[in-house]
């Protein structure tokens, strides 16, 4: 399916879904036995794919959020993350999965982790719908991952450019003439 924004889908609908219900089978087993662990989504970008995600998970579990940025709007990263929006519950001795959209550097998870471990959780995973390993700048693996996307600028599904096209139900590159030039 071609999108009027898109130029190229590199993750379907139909994948996205899928992905999902499997990665959701495998959280359940991993948590089943376990003390309801919170599944910290990370704002604005998790939005979809938490609601998705969590719709297939069936064990007790507990919910919250945090805005954190190390992106302004642009199409490129900044090593700098501050927390816009902290979280309400206490991560102290709690299992935590923190759910993505993509993991590019890995550098604002690596933060987040740092500080939930810092803070006292009893362990941190994280599940994202999309990984982007060739852009990679610190070591830092998802152990749950929906679909892996080459290196490019994608938008759909939680991701933006520029606070828009968030609520695409599927990923890919955008079209050429969507994306402004912010270096001239
Ligand atoms: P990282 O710190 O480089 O791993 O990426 C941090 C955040 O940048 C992600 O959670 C996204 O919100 C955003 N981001 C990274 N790559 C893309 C992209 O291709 N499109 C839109 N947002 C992105
Ligand atoms: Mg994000």
């Amino acid at each position: 399916m071609k999108n009027r924004v898109l130029k190229e889908v590199l993750v379907t609908k139909e994948q996205i879904q899928k992905d999902c219900k499997r990665l959701a089978k495998e959280i359940e087993a991993d948590y089943k036995d376990k003390e309801p662990a919170i599944f910290l989504g990370l704002l604005k970008g998790c939005h979809p794919f938490m609601t998705d995600l969590l719709s297939y998970i069936d064990i007790d579990l507990q919910i919250d959020y945090m805005d954190v940025s190390s992106y302004f709007g642009g199409t490129t990263n900044s090593s700098e993350v501050k927390i816009i929006k902290d979280m309400t519950l206490s991560v102290k001795d709690r299992d935590i999965v923190i759910v993505e959209d993509i993991i590019d550097s890995g550098n604002t998870l690596k933060k987040v982790i740092e500080l939930l471990k810092l803070r006292g959780a009893k362990s941190v995973e994280v599940v994202t719908i999309v990984d982007k390993p060739s852009g990679r700048t610190v070591e830092l693996e998802a152990k749950y991952v929906g679909s892996v996307v080459p290196d490019a600028f994608l938008i759909g599904y939680g991701l933006d450019y520029d606070e828009m096209y968030r609520n695409l139900n599927c990923i890919g590159i955008p079209k050429d003439e969507l994306i402004k030039e912010t270096n001239e």
